[in-house]
């Protein structure tokens, strides 16, 4: 333990994601000892962030308007959408350049351990984009692990009774994974290998 603050800021960097308490303590150190390190600047940014990002009234994005730049570039397919759990899977996505359609961003995926259920995620917004008829093929891209599966099931479920086409992304992405740590390549060819959901047609 260390003194005051110190400790403080050891104890609210843990908290982050992906934080243990051995990088809190490094990153707490750097904060406080490296002089060329710029803290205002990150303070401001924070909340600068904190204060300004939205989410794309479309898909769930991350954006800093109204809608995502995904969204809003005309050279997008707007036939296909592609449903991914959280924004840091579009990243993910985007990286392989081998999508070029929608997303939708469910904002997490169903965990009736954690509490979440179809309703809390945005699967009445996603039904509401496919209602004009516009879109021609949903790709279901959840993480390969329990939730994903479970949302995945679900959804194609769910999407069955409006006759629009839905696929999953092929295999081989590591099993109990989160979509964000499989690498371009898997992640490239999952996509090109998806498959049509059957369920029950
Ligand atoms: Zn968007």
């Amino acid at each position: 333990m260390y003194e005051g603050i110190v400790q403080e800021l050891i104890d609210e960097l843990g908290r982050l994601p992906g934080v243990g308490p051995k990088s809190a303590q490094r990153i707490a150190f750097h904060i406080v000892q490296t002089e060329s390190f710029d803290v205002r600047r990150l303070g401001e940014l924070l909340l600068v962030v904190r204060d300004q990002v939205r989410f794309c009234i479309e898909c769930g994005n991350i954006a800093d308007q109204e809608r995502c730049n995904i969204c809003r570039d005309p050279r997008r397919n707007r036939a296909l959408i592609c449903v991914v759990e959280e924004a840091k899977d579009v990243v993910a996505i985007e990286r392989t350049r081998e999508f070029r359609g929608l997303y939708h961003v469910l904002g997490g995926a169903i965990s009736p351990i954690d509490g979440v259920g179809p309703e809390q995620l945005r699967i009445r917004e996603l039904l509401k984009r496919l209602a004009d008829g516009t879109v021609e093929e949903v790709i279901i891209a959840t993480d390969p692990n329990l939730e994903g599966e479970a949302t995945a099931t679900y959804l194609s479920r769910t999407l069955r009774t409006l006759d629009i086409p839905v696929s999953r992304l092929a295999s081989g992405l590591p099993v109990g994974g989160d979509l964000e740590y499989a690498d371009e390549v898997t992640l490239g060819r999952a996509f090109e290998g998806r498959r049509l959901v059957d369920e029950g047609r």
